[in-house]
């Protein structure tokens, strides 16, 4: 009894001790870990965003460094990249004078002696270092002064070298330029790493359960994070790595498939129960031409999807000139066969006209109310259309962003059709479908193909189609690569073109940063057309940017009329513009575009029976990236090949809809673009436990509700505005 209550008194003094002291966790705030205090806690949070002791073990390196070579001296020379060495320093001397002065010491090993050059902190090092000591020196040789030098290397004791930390993998951590200017180096990093990891490594607890950790083989957290600090071998790396990697992409995964399966079974949709009068008259007397087999699938799709009473998010993919607008249109048949509204809207305004224009060509003859919305309607029509609108006696909207604006009211909008998504943003579209009091079926479509991967990620909530099929007889466009310094036979051929009665399309790039200058390019390249091209035998409509939308309308309307037969533009045509009539694609300095734009841009053409031609025109001076992109282009038209390219080249952040999605792509150690492999591991293994256990209740289970929970008050990604 005594015994017990002894014990017991010992137990509470040393949990009170230990309260007192401060025992760290990973949660303590970063000033506290040994070598960091106030100053540098406070850069460390405003340039890495680490402010408490996980943070920072989260934080990894960017490469790694070999250091199980040493080099000889008399092996260096200015090309080797990084080298380490081994030896002593003889003598030290001072040079220069004032902003100048510089420390240089002499270092010698057996075959050879170079010089270690400082041009900042040259006292202190001085009194650091000493004479004769045996040191391990690591650095980029360089040439200075005519001599061979390592400036500002690292150097370590090499008797001491075993004792701290080493591991001949040496992480690189990626370091701001703020932070090199306060002395806090990648270096620094990894001492700081190593203080953690002996203070708190034994806090670190498993966060995937161990079913999945046996199944494949994984190393365990604590395991893991010591290796991506201080690997011992390669193959630790790499398996530290992959758990790493993994756990990332199996929890963004989880949260998708999770919310994507709650949406399924909760939000109540519309029910399409029947295909009725207005798309069977349409599909017997209007339809123009046989349905490819892509598109007749993706109905197929839509109308399943439609006919259950779960509410539709579908992501449409396909590339330009697939046929999309048809499969919008008879999915908008389906819903006011059942007796509801439907929308199309359109990013801008010429392509919402075109739309209507389409639309009312194709429904000739029955008996469908349609009408057209944009800003540039009057106030007088724009006054009955909102009634209309509101009784039901309108039966199909076409428009901009007008759509979404407080005053347009439906009766029953069943279903709302985004055309080129990526032009709207996040909370333009959230306003769609709060029209109802239940959300209208969705629809968006794009042309602009986005990789699997992120699509996974990105739109991993929507359900997507492909319409991965051309319609028949279309001829693939012939694209061509041509130097500047052959603009004459370009223009040469061009004219010939147009004696043949076709219409010419000249792009000229627009970048936000230099405006101006594209401004005069393109007004120049204007000028030197109506030269080449003289009225009255040419005419020529430009639009840009600068131009008032009615000016911009006019001059569009003159080419879709065919009244001019080039049209000089920046990338406003970029989306949409259907003339059939137009053969080439001409783009002037092709290399300042984006992979996805050119094809864009491209599919402006070869939209009729005639042999159409995309020609890239750059300059000599191409850098890899523009290289790779020109060649891409020419190579191929397969609009997801290309955006695998693009994807590859710009990283995911930059891609075209990511940013407007609003979600963040700070992965801290997983690549979108090059562990594919992992992600759909990481999709499989989410998918196949949400499958047996959608609310993750089951007791093997626990740990994944709670990472998701971290996940989530994280934000590492929201995808809940996302629908
Ligand atoms: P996008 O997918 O780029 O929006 P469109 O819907 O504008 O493509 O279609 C491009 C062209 O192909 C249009 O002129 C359209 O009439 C035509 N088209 C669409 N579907 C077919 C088909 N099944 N067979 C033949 N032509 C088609
Ligand atoms: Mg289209």
């Amino acid at each position: 009894m005594a015994k017990i209550s002894l014990k017991f008194l010992f137990f509470s003094y040393f949990a009170r001790s230990k309260h007192h002291l401060q025992m760290p966790n990973l949660q303590t705030h970063i000033k506290f870990l040994k070598n960091v205090g106030e100053k540098r806690a406070k850069l460390l949070e405003s340039e890495l965003g680490i402010k408490c002791f996980e943070d920072l073990l989260y934080y990894f390196p960017s490469r790694y460094i070999d250091r199980s070579k040493f080099y000889k001296i008399s092996e260096l020379n200015g090309q080797l990249p990084y080298v380490q060495i081994k030896g002593r320093i003889t003598r030290f001397r001072e040079e220069g004078k004032a902003k100048g002065k510089r420390l240089v010491a002499h270092f010698q090993d057996d075959t050879g002696s170079i010089e270690l050059l400082w041009f900042r902190g040259g006292s202190w090092l001085k009194d650091k270092y000493k004479l004769g000591i045996e040191y391990v020196v690591f650095g980029k040789p360089t040439v200075f002064n005519r001599n061979l030098n390592l400036i500002h290397p690292e150097i370590e004791d090499f008797k001491l070298l075993n004792k701290i930390f080493y591991s001949s993998l040496q992480g690189n951590y990626p370091m701001t330029e703020k932070l090199k200017n306060s002395f806090i180096s990648s270096k620094l990093i990894q001492r700081l790493q190593y203080n953690l990891l002996q203070s708190v490594a034994n806090q670190i607890v498993e966060t995937l359960p161990d079913f999945l950790i046996e199944k494949l083989n994984l190393l365990p957290l604590k395991k893991a994070l010591v290796h991506i600090h201080f690997p011992q071998s390669v193959d630790f790396l790499q398996k530290a790595q992959f758990r790493l990697k993994f756990e990332e992409l199996f929890y963004v995964q989880l949260d998708i498939i999770k919310r994507k399966l709650r949406t399924k079974r909760e939000s109540e949709g519309y029910i399409f129960s029947q295909v009725g009068h207005f798309f069977n008259t349409f599909y017997k007397e209007n339809l123009p031409f046989e349905l490819t087999g892509a598109q007749k699938r993706v109905l197929k799709e839509i109308r399943i999807n439609t006919a259950h009473g779960k509410h539709t998010n579908r992501l449409l993919q396909g590339d330009v000139g697939s046929g999309k607008t048809l499969v919008a249109l008879m999915s908008m048949l389906i819903a006011l066969d059942n007796g509801f509204q439907a929308c199309l809207m359109a990013p801008t305004e010429v392509l919402a006209q075109q739309h209507f224009k389409s639309l009312q060509e194709l429904l000739k003859g029955m008996d469908i109310q349609q009408a057209l919305l944009t800003g540039s309607t009057k106030s007088k029509e724009r006054k009955l259309l909102h009634k209309n609108l509101q009784s039901g006696d309108l039966q199909i909207l076409v428009g901009t962003h007008a759509l979404i604006e407080d005053a347009v009211k439906f009766k029953n909008l069943g279903l709302a059709i985004i055309d080129e998504q990526h032009r709207f943003g996040v909370m333009q579209r959230a306003k769609l479908w709060k029209k109802n009091d239940k959300p209208p079926h969705i629809l968006v479509m794009t042309a602009t193909p986005i990789p699997r991967t992120l699509a996974m990620t990105v739109y991993g909530d929507l359900d997507v189609s492909v319409i991965d099929e051309m319609p028949p007889g279309r001829k693939e466009i012939k694209t061509i690569h041509a130097f500047d310094s052959k603009r004459l036979r370009v223009l040469d051929f061009v004219k010939k073109q147009i004696e043949a009665g076709r219409q010419i399309y000249m792009v000229y790039p627009l970048i936000e940063e230099s405006e101006t200058m594209d401004y005069k390019d393109l007004t120049d390249g204007y000028e030197s057309m109506l030269r080449v091209f003289p009225a009255p035998k040419y005419a020529i409509s430009i639009v840009h940017g600068r131009m008032r939308p009615e000016e911009k309308e006019k001059a569009m309307q003159l080419f879709v009329k065919g009244q001019t037969q080039i049209m000089i533009a920046t990338t406003v045509i970029e989306v949409g513009v259907n003339v059939p009539n137009a053969s080439v694609m001409l783009i002037e300095s092709a290399e300042k575009f984006g992979l996805s734009q050119l094809h864009q841009l491209r599919g402006r053409v070869g939209r009729g029976e005639h042999q159409s031609y995309c020609i890239l025109m750059t300059s000599y001076k191409l850098s890899a990236d523009a290289r790779k992109r020109i060649e891409t282009m020419v190579r191929t038209s397969d609009g997801f090949e290309i955006a695998e390219t693009d994807l590859k080249l710009r990283g995911p952040g930059d891609m075209q809809g990511t940013q407007q999605s609003g979600l963040a792509f700070d992965f801290k150690i997983a690549n979108l673009v090059k562990d594919t492999q992992i992600l759909q591991l990481a999709r499989d293994h989410a998918e196949g436990i949400l499958q047996h256990d959608f609310q993750l209740q089951k007791p093997e289970n626990k740990l994944l509700l709670q990472g998701l929970e971290k996940l989530r008050k994280n934000k590492l990604i929201d995808l809940g505005s996302i629908s």
